[in-house]
């Protein structure tokens, strides 16, 4: 039985899995992974740190909809399309955020960072100042989100907050 995430990817032609994928999951999330991106940088960067791995099984556990554990996925993947994103990719697009109009909209800008993220999050029940979360990446918020929340007596209930909050 597959122990590591790297081990559901064919490392030749980099795909999922899909047999071996079927074998350990029940068919809506095995038909969700199969249809989620493998990194650009191939199998490597997917499959090999334990942190990458708990990252994984952090969104993977959450108790909330299958198409919101594959979006907090996909924005840890780094393939959601960004408008700073967009123009690496050379589209014509004004990078700026389409919210506050103050700063480049990454990522970090739409979920962390922007004055309107930090607004919702600190007026949420957590009181979350995203301004204390020290990781420059989404997976690493993320990652200390988990941390910080994991805990908690409640914490299947926050996890679930927090990725609605999303
Ligand atoms: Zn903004």
């Amino acid at each position: 039985m597959p122990s590591m995430v790297k081990e559901l990817i064919d490392p030749v032609a980099k795909r999922w899995l899909k047999e071996d994928i079927a074998c350990l999951f029940d068919h809506a999330e095995a038909k969700i992974l199969a249809s989620l991106p493998l990194s650009r940088k191939g199998t490597r960067e997917l499959s090999n740190t334990e942190a990458h791995t708990a990252l994984w099984k952090s969104i993977w556990h959450l108790n909330v909809s299958p198409k919101l554990q594959s979006f907090v996925w996909r924005v840890c993947e780094g393939a959601m399309f960004d408008r700073q994103n967009l123009q690496q990719k050379h589209i014509n697009i004004d990078d700026t955020c389409g919210v506050c109009g103050s700063e480049g909209e990454s990522v970090m800008h739409l979920f962390f960072k922007c004055e309107f993220a930090r607004a919702f999050w600190f007026a949420s029940s957590l009181q979350l100042d995203t301004r204390k979360l020290r990781s420059a990446t989404f997976d690493g918020c993320w990652t200390e989100l988990m941390h910080l929340y994991g805990q908690d007596e409640h914490a299947d209930l926050v996890l679930q907050w927090i990725a609605y909050g999303l």
